[in-house]
Order: structure tokens, then sequence, then C-alpha cells
């Protein structure tokens, strides 16, 4: 039963495995498959969108509350004291790889800035 394209919407659907750390109605987060720090995980709308230019004010809610379960997971995760970085890369310029919007949420080890 394949429904979409999209991996995040097969991941979403079930249909390719992901160590999930929470799920709603409307949200998903789950491990990075490639991790690039001892902490790292993605937080997803449900909802197909493709990156973050297309999202509008009808979004704001739902944009809210992939911003909160990524607060409250870093803190489960072990990143309240030292922090980390929250990363939504956008299209060809940002590498974008998967369209769907996601949140990359990286911790654990001190992180270079700028990015390369
Ligand atoms: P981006 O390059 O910002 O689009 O990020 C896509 C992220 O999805 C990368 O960090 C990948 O490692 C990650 N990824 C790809 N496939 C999977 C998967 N099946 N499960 C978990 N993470 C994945």
């Amino acid at each position: 039963m394949m429904t979409t394209h999209c991996l995040f919407c097969r991941i979403v659907a079930g249909e390719i495995p992901a160590q999930a750390l929470y799920e709603d109605d409307e949200i998903l987060a789950f491990r990075d498959v490639n991790p690039q720090a001892p902490i790292h995980f993605l937080v997803i709308p449900k909802k197909h969108i493709p990156n973050l230019f297309e999202v509008d004010m009808e979004d704001a809610g739902l944009l809210g509350k992939i911003l909160f379960t990524a607060q409250e997971l870093a803190i489960t995760e072990g990143m309240g004291k030292r922090g980390g970085r929250f990363v939504f890369n956008c299209k060809t310029d940002g590498g974008q790889s998967v369209d769907h919007v996601h949140l990359h949420v990286l911790g654990g080890r001190a992180l270079a800035w700028p990015p390369g």
C-alpha cells in the first residue's frame, strides 16, 4: 500500500520504520537515521508541506507546536543546560534533501558556526 513518493509521508503512514520520540494527530518526531551529533532528531508536520516557504498563517499553530515539541524533547534528551541547534533546511541553497518540512534538532556536542 504505497500512498506517496514523499519519504516522510511514508514514515507518517508507517510504510517506512522510524524511531519515534513523539506522535500526535498533527506531528511526528523521530531520530535522524544519519545523525550529525550525539542527539539528532526531526520534528515534522504529518500534513505534507514541501518547505518553509510554503507555509501560511493557517499553519501558525502547527509550526508553534513543532517548535514547542522540539523544545520539550530537547530537554528530555538532555539539551536543556548546554543547548544545541534547531534548523529548517530549505530548498537548494539550504541543502534540503527531503521535500517535507522538518525541523532538525541537534545537540550533545559543540556545533560549529557558520555552517559550511
Ligand atoms: P534535509 O537534508 O534537511 O532535507 O534533511 C533530511 C534528513 O532526513 C537527513 O538528515 C537524513 O539523514 C534524514 N533521513 C532520511 N531518511 C530518513 C529515514 N528513513 N529516517 C530518519 N531520517 C531520515
